[in-house]
């Protein structure tokens, strides 16, 4: 079956979300929320120490260089850089429901 690209493709993106469904199902019966980050969101190619973005990075580069100094694999700093992007979303709507709830006061 997964020869077949267009069905594999198929199999995949059934198979994500499922997971997906199963992590919000876990995190809500956990008490807890899912955020997710644009799918477009350039988590390679920007710096996760200085926030400098890259116009091109070949995908067999596999470690991340930039002018700040900051060089590490490629792989970890995207994945910091999703981690940083999360806690935006969930802080930027956080400041939503604090001014929500401060109109509701007034
Ligand atoms: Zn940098």
């Amino acid at each position: 079956m997964m020869k077949n690209k267009r069905f594999s493709l198929k199999i995949n993106d059934n198979s994500y979300s499922k997971l997906l469904n199963y992590i919000s199902y876990k995190t809500k019966d956990e008490g807890k929320s899912l955020i997710k980050v644009n799918k477009y969101y350039a988590s390679s190619k920007i710096c996760s120490v200085c926030g400098n973005k890259k116009e091109k990075l070949a995908l067999s580069e596999r470690t991340y260089k930039c002018e700040c100094g900051n060089i590490i694999d490629r792989d970890i700093n995207a994945a910091s850089n999703i981690a940083y992007e999360g806690l935006r979303i969930h802080y930027t709507n956080l400041i939503k429901q604090e001014a929500g709830t401060a109109l509701l006061a007034w």
